[in-house]
């Protein structure tokens, strides 16, 4: 398959589209100030080839994708015992929602929801050196040196009343070890990194491998884990949106309200699409169409 001319396709039949459909996050003051006229769009195979088109290698705040990343790290460091107090379920509302946590007694739906994100921050930071190992894993996995965007950072730490909310009423349930502010600066952290789709493509490249690094590295984790993590995102990796996701375009797939989704089409490729204008449901709007698209014209996903 010419994955390259497939890109540029997609590239020629949305750019058009731009500015015309969805918003840029604006809780987030610093993501507020984004130029929502930006498409981009780059795969990586298991084979490492690579296509890329638009603005693929410009760098923006990969939001909650990164929650698939520091999931592995947990997954990996725990394992089963991770388990304990997040749940594993769709959550059908919004990714801040704080509703279920008052019936659900402090235990999130799932980790990719921001309270379930919280609670995987908190694990890590159990483990000691949460931010400089996510960071390490990252520029291992896409090769090159990854970094927070330090702007970004300080504006969800100063806007973060819901998350800050989450956290400590977690807390109050005990689903939280660590000191609330150590936590939130993990995560606050951890949303605020950029990356390009190019990176993002590469380093998610274990999810198609059953576990195995994308470049030359060791072993991310097990197959066992890999697939679990790909159920998650299929189910819970676009928020009340999963259905929706899942009957379009039925891949594994993760947002961020930075515009990014990583996609997964197991045994074959990663690929990540980039637009800042988000739909009603935090999740980027031209990225859902462009991948709507690549299933339509490859044929690949998981049904
Ligand atoms: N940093 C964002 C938040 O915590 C991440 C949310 C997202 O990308 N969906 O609100």
């Amino acid at each position: 398959m010419d994955f390259q001319l497939v890109l540029d396709q997609i590239n020629t039949e949305l750019r058009p589209l731009l500015g015309t459909g969805g918003k840029v996050a604006s809780y987030i003051p610093a993501l507020a100030r984004v130029s929502p006229l930006q498409f981009g769009i780059a795969l990586r195979t298991c084979a490492g080839e690579t296509a890329q088109a638009g603005d693929s290698a410009v760098p923006f705040s990969i939001q909650s994708m990164s929650k698939v990343f520091s999931l592995t790290l947990a997954i990996k460091a725990l394992d089963e015992a991770l388990w304990s107090r997040i749940g594993r379920e769709p959550s059908g509302s919004p990714f801040n929602s704080l509703v279920q946590l008052e019936t659900e007694r402090g235990v999130p739906r799932n980790p990719f929801i921001n309270a379930g994100a919280i609670a995987v921050a908190d694990r890590l930071v159990s483990q000691a050196d949460a931010l400089p190992q996510l960071l390490r894993l990252l520029s291992g996995l896409c090769g090159e040196a990854v970094h927070v965007d330090a702007e970004v950072a300080r504006s969800e730490a100063d806007t973060g009343y819901r998350n800050a909310a989450l956290a400590n009423f977690m807390k109050g349930f005990g689903t939280l070890d660590n000191d609330v502010a150590t936590v939130l600066d993990v995560y606050f952290h951890q949303c605020a990194i950029a990356m390009t789709c190019e990176q993002v493509a590469c380093a998610a490249g274990y999810l198609c491998r059953d576990g195995q690094h994308p470049l030359a590295g060791p072993t991310v984790i097990s197959a066992t884990q890999t697939r679990r993590i790909n159920a998650l995102m299929l189910t819970c990796g676009t928020y009340d949106a999963a259905g929706e996701f899942a009957f379009r375009i039925g891949l594994p797939c993760k947002s961020g309200v930075g515009g990014g989704i990583v996609a997964v089409v197991p045994d074959r490729l990663t690929l990540c699409v980039w637009s800042p204008a988000l739909d009603a449901t935090g999740n980027s709007w031209l990225g859902r169409q462009a991948l709507e698209l690549f299933v339509a014209k490859t044929g690949l996903s998981v049904f």
